[in-house]
């Protein structure tokens, strides 16, 4: 049985005694939200924290505020972004995605703020620590080198987020608090491509909230690619949005990618769309827009160049339904076909 190391453990109730925690224990802290990525990490001993900061008592993090747009605390577990009618009507992506992150029981315990600051993944290195060490280890914990890419200097592990890329393409914000301030940054700069240094946010902040912009006029939407239906980590999402005018021309669009790489990211493809009306032939050109800027590498699951060109296929399904086509039929037999893989 794999045993948590020691740490100690504390249960802020505000935000600014998180934020004082943090200012105080500096790197040695981190947060834990639901925990449903950082205790499995901390048994295979990717992290050992010091201390552990609780968020589950900090109930600012947990309400849903309508305005201009919406604005989502941190703490709202997956489970509760899935149950909110507005979350599920006007931003339709973010829904779908929160929806396929894992199954049921993790929905009820892993948070936003969890699922978009989660841990990059690798074959080489999500595995217990006496798997890791037989092998010497790698340049993400513990060792000096990179077994996915010998000769990079960084670490290529995948972002594995299934909201992130929706959240993204939706242009959505994130309020990060400090006890030196607070600041509201893109989601999208969240991120860096970098599998160890992967978010811009600093050990002492803390994600407070995902700030969604005004969604009137916007559809939006996600395609998840993994091999079991039920439940599994993203080797690819395909997230996008756009605002047609009443004649069917596009007159914003954003197309954002998940699991190729070690951030999620914004493409051009939104830019190319704007001005043009969703044809086949219009779609068909996307797709290979988009999917000439995937660079998966070979440490998750499937074969890395189908997974490369499955990638103008998944950007034509949400496009097609972005323009109103009926997709049921195409999940449903993605479904069955990840069942049988
Ligand atoms: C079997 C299994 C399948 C899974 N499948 C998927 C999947 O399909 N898609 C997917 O996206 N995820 C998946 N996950 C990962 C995980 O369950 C989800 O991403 C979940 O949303 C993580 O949220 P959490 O609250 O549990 O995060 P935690 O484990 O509590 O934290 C994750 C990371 O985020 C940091 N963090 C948490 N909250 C904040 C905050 N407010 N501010 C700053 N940093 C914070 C923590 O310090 C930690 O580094 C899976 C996990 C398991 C065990
Ligand atoms: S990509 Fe390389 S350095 Fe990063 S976790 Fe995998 S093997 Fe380790």
């Amino acid at each position: 049985m794999m045993r948590l190391p020691w740490f100690e453990y504390r249960a802020p109730r505000s935000v600014d005694e998180v934020a004082r925690i943090l200012a105080g224990e500096g790197p040695n802290a981190m947060l834990v939200a639901g925990g449903t990525d950082l205790l499995p990490n901390m048994k295979r001993r990717h992290q050992a924290p010091s201390t552990l900061v609780g968020l589950r008592a900090v109930e600012d993090l947990k309400t849903i505020a309508n305005g201009a747009g919406l604005r989502l605390g941190a703490g709202l577990t997956l489970a509760q972004l899935v149950a909110s009618p507005a979350v599920r009507a006007q931003y339709t992506g973010l829904w779908q995605a929160a929806s396929q992150v894992a199954t049921p029981h993790l929905r009820n315990m892993g948070t936003l703020g969890g699922n978009v600051c989660l841990d990059t993944r690798c074959t080489y290195y999500n595995q217990n620590y006496e798997w890791r060490k037989a092998i010497d280890f790698c340049m993400k914990k513990d060792g000096e080198v990179c077994w996915v890419a010998t000769a990079s200097k960084r670490c290529v592990a995948v972002s594995s987020t299934d909201t992130a890329p929706a959240l993204i393409a939706l242009g959505a914000k994130v309020r990060l608090v400090s006890a030196a301030g607070e600041r509201e940054v893109a989601i999208a700069d969240l991120y860096n491509n970098d599998g160890i240094d992967y978010l811009t946010r600093r050990p002492d902040e803390i994600l407070t909230a995902v700030l969604l912009p005004d969604a009137a006029g916007w559809t939006s939407t996600y395609w998840k690619l993994r091999r079991r239906g039920a439940f599994d980590f993203p080797v690819l999402g395909v997230a996008a949005a756009a605002r047609l005018a009443a004649d069917g021309t596009v007159a914003e669009a954003r197309i954002a990618l998940g699991a190729v790489s070690s951030q999620p990211f914004l493409t051009k493809g939104g830019e190319f769309l704007a001005g043009r009306r969703l044809t086949d032939e219009v779609i068909a050109e996307a797709g290979r827009m988009v999917a000439s800027r995937a660079k998966p590498m070979d440490n998750t699951d499937f074969d890395v160049y189908w997974r490369k060109e499955v990638v103008a296929e998944f950007t034509a399904y949400a496009l097609k339904e972005l323009r109103g086509d009926d997709m049921d039929a195409v999940r449903l037999r993605l479904a069955r076909r990840a069942l049988q893989a």
